[in-house]
């Protein structure tokens, strides 16, 4: 299905990527990956320094349990919030967190919801937002269906090419609103291959990127299709939404996340992918710019370790631990944890009393 396309209205223009011939062939002439040191970089043309995306820093220095809110609170102007297991649980507001916002909100400070959850856009978490009896801003949500858009037009992506989506309904409306073409998604779900003798799959020539997120109707279509377009289209990019091995589909049990969509593709094209939510820091750097703000002044709050934080960390921001989602506080104080957030507290309500008790 190809839409026609919308005015890009909601992004800035940028400059062209530094190239690179390491991971596309020399025809590519948009978007480009780049390895540091054995770690995949989102290419960020925003960004003048490119940061490894999947190490934490070296010699971590044990995080400390939050007990002095208020002068956090007054270090930093602005708070990027991780959603689930922060703001809410599945479909349940976690204790306290309306009057947390408030709180900061009356503080003069800045908050931004960010999600690796592509399966939502922007409009349908501020939906989410609105029913949980939150007043959010859709301005105020970085969803990784999002990021996948605003990196294509982050590197001029062309509009006469088009975009092969596994994934779901997020990414296509995101898409259709920086005004790109695109095919696949829930429509391939239900789409077989009949291995007849002589079978051949044909592939739109025109794809030039492949979008992969978290895909409840992921199958073997899609697999293949992803995997001609990026094999045998030049130049054709492996976008991924994130790489989130498990997410939590229900509150019952770990369900195999995103990554393992994008491993699929990864183990066919034998290609690693351009990650645009966390941990990568092409989010931090688009929100820095576009509110322009630097990375020292903001705080992120996540209640993981191998996203949120490590999201923060190379980011260069301040990074506050939350226990109310997978992390235990046993798994952050393990001998094999190698991330340390700078701050770890319960909930972020403990901003309340905390600071109660700080007066
Ligand atoms: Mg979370």
């Amino acid at each position: 299905m190809l839409l026609a396309r919308a005015s890009p209205a909601f992004l800035p223009s940028t400059s062209s990527p530094t190239p690179s011939s390491q991971t596309l062939p020399p025809s590519a002439s948009f978007g480009r990956s780049q390895r540091t040191g054995g770690s995949l970089t989102a290419a960020s043309p925003n960004c003048a320094v490119r940061r490894p995306v999947m190490a934490a820093a070296a010699a971590a220095v044990p995080a400390a349990k939050l007990e002095d809110a208020e002068a956090l609170i007054d270090s930093v102007e602005t708070f990027i919030f991780d959603c689930d297991g922060v703001i809410w649980k599945g479909d349940k507001l976690i204790d306290g967190v309306p009057e947390t916002l408030d709180l900061l909100r009356s503080k003069g400070k800045r908050l931004v919801f960010v999600t690796n959850n592509s399966t939502k856009s922007r409009k349908q978490y501020g939906k989410k937002f609105e029913t949980l009896g939150l007043s959010v801003n859709e301005e105020e949500i970085f969803a990784s269906s999002f990021a996948a858009a605003a990196y294509l037009q982050s590197i001029d992506f062309p509009k006469d090419k088009k975009v092969y989506v596994i994934g779901e309904e997020g990414i296509l409306k995101e898409l259709e609103l920086a005004g790109f073409q695109y095919l696949g998604g829930p429509t391939d779900g239900d789409k077989k291959i009949e291995l007849k003798p002589g079978f051949y799959m044909e592939h739109d020539k025109d794809v030039g990127a492949v979008v992969v997120g978290f895909d409840r109707y992921f199958n073997y279509y899609k697999v293949q299709y992803g995997t001609l377009c990026i094999r045998e289209n030049p130049g054709c990019l492996f976008i991924a939404t994130n790489r989130d091995a498990v997410t939590h589909l229900t509150d019952a049990q770990e369900w195999a996340g995103g990554g393992s969509m994008v491993g699929a593709v990864l183990g066919s094209t034998k290609q690693e992918p351009l990650v645009v939510g966390k941990p990568s820091t092409f989010m931090m750097d688009y929100l820095a710019k576009k509110f322009g703000i630097t990375t020292s002044q903001i705080c992120m709050v996540g209640d993981r370790l191998d996203t949120d934080v490590l999201f923060g960390q190379n980011g260069g921001c301040k990074t506050l631990l939350v226990l109310s989602g997978v992390t235990s506080e046993q798994m952050l104080q393990s001998p094999d944890n190698k991330i340390q957030p700078d701050f770890y507290t319960n909930q972020i309500s403990d901003f309340l009393t905390l600071k109660t008790a700080a007066v």
